[in-house]
């Protein structure tokens, strides 16, 4: 029962794992194309986004210098404006923002989004700082404690802007490298499923040409003896007989048929009789000459050979080395009275086939040979010669 249920669990087994491993492949496939958005949808912009924050701060100190120095060039609002878009750039990538450039999406990652807000805090600083003291900075003059004051705060402002855009860099290269794995999981998986598939699929054709060839051994051959049974030589002969007619040669078949075998069964016993059968069917398997000659089991202890393109004399010939060979295997028969050893007499048919024969007639005339011979005294062969 439960060898049974582990049986069935294994025929399964295969499509689990092969769906399991469908859904991972799956599944990093998904996870990579999404990682793959990702990275062109929120990492480019991102990247202009914190060139532009160091950007709009160098030039709002540049300005600041060049107002502070008195330039006439340089208005207020001309500093104010490079702080604000700064300070937008910023926004835009803890918040999420549009402009010409593109859109920007929200950054999630948590280290990042708090050194954007402290380089936030710091612009916000020098803005507020700018707005309070904007009037009197114009007089303060270049080398002033102002000027140094705003320098300082700049320069703190351009490292947090800086600590931002390596951290950034940083976390890409780190997406770029989880892609990568994805990618190569989902590339050995995809590898290890086509070959698991293959071996499955070679494996299968393999026990169903085994399944094949075992059916058809069943039903072709003896199990007992191992050699052809009766529905193999009924359509041997039928082939032959038409191969003879077609080609207009000789046929030859031969029925034999163990001696006193029925006594030979009450003297050893029925599993002795198995083993002699076995025997016989061996040794007939040994005289036989060439490919296209078959011997089969064709009733209980009786035997058959079909001899194509083989006279009686051929026939006869054949079975004179099988008494040969039986006489030397000497396998003893303690209630024979024809030998000490396992005998056969056998009956040869021959014939060149033509439309007036037919098969059931050459069949009863190698029968009618095997008769005589048992009549005439067993262990010998006789032969009819059909014309
Ligand atoms: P004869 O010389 O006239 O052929 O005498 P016989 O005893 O061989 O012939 P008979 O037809 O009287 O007996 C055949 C015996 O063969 C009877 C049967 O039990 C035995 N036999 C048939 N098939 C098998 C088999 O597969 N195994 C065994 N052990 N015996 C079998
Ligand atoms: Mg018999
Ligand atoms: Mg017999």
């Amino acid at each position: 029962m439960l060898l049974n249920m582990i049986a069935g669990l294994r025929q399964y087994l295969f499509i689990i794992v092969l769906t399991i491993t469908g859904v991972v492949i799956i599944s990093t496939s998904i996870y990579s194309i999404r990682v793959a958005h990702h990275v062109a949808d929120m990492h480019a912009p991102m990247v202009d986004a914190a060139m532009e924050i160091r950007l709009e701060l160098a030039f709002a100190q540049l300005y600041l210098e060049e107002f502070i120095s008195g330039g006439k060039s340089i208005t207020k609002r001309d500093v104010a404006s490079h702080l604000k878009q700064a300070q937008w750039y910023a926004h835009a990538m803890l918040s999420g923002g549009q402009n010409s450039e593109g859109t920007f999406i929200p950054l999630e990652d948590n280290v990042l989004r708090s050194e954007i807000t402290v380089a936030i805090e710091k612009i916000t600083q020098i803005d507020l700082l700018f707005q309070a003291l904007s009037s009197d900075i114009a007089k303060a003059g270049q080398g002033s404690e102002m000027d140094r004051v705003f320098e300082e705060k700049f320069q703190i402002a351009l490292e947090k802007a800086d600590d931002v855009e390596n951290t950034l860099l940083v976390m890409i290269v780190k997406d770029r490298s989880r892609q990568k794995v994805t990618d190569l999981v989902g590339l050995i998986l995809s590898i290890a499923i086509f070959i698991a598939a293959g071996i499955y699929f070679v494996a299968r054709q393999r026990l169903e040409l085994k399944l094949i060839s075992q059916l058809k051994e069943l039903a072709t051959h003896d199990e007992l003896t191992g050699i052809a049974n009766r529905r193999s030589f009924n359509s041997t002969l039928s082939n032959e007989w038409n191969h003879a007619l077609r080609a207009q040669g000789y046929l030859s078949l031969v029925i034999c048929d163990i001696d006193l075998f029925k006594q030979y069964n009450d003297a050893l016993g029925h599993q002795a009789g198995d083993e002699c059968l076995r025997s016989v069917a061996e040794v007939m398997r040994t005289v036989l000459q060439r490919p296209v000659d078959s011997v089969a089991r064709y009733g209980g202890e009786e035997f058959a050979f079909i001899l194509p393109f083989t006279d009686v004399d051929g026939a006869v010939n054949l079975m004179d080395k099988l008494h040969d060979k039986l006489r030397m295997k000497k396998l003893p028969h303690p209630d024979s009275k024809v030998s000490d050893y396992v005998t056969i007499s056998a009956g040869i048919a021959s014939l060149m086939p033509g439309q007036e024969s037919s098969i059931e007639e050459f069949i009863s005339t190698a029968d009618g040979a095997l008769y005589r011979a048992k009549d005439e005294g067993r262990n010998r062969t006789c032969y009819y010669v059909l014309s």
